[in-house]
């Protein structure tokens, strides 16, 4: 039996775009710039049967409160 490996869901740990528009998928507050803090988020791409659905937004912290739902974030 041969076990073909679907695309799976992967995250990635980015810096907060100035002009970010996006909402955390876990607290649903907007994902704020801040040339101060420097912010960090978490985008991942989510696959459900091999198949590409969404990205999905997260604040860095909140992704790890939620149990880091996509893996590891890679940088
Ligand atoms: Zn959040």
């Amino acid at each position: 039996m041969t076990i073909v490996t679907p695309s799976k869901s992967r995250a990635v740990l980015r810096a907060v775009d100035p002009g970010s528009m996006s909402d955390c998928a876990v607290c649903s507050q907007h994902i704020r710039f801040s040339a101060k803090v420097r912010p960090k988020q978490v985008i991942a791409n989510v696959y459900e049967d091999g198949k590409w659905q969404r990205v999905e937004y997260f604040h860095s912290e909140c992704y790890v409160t939620a149990g880091s739902p996509y893996g590891e974030p890679a940088s």
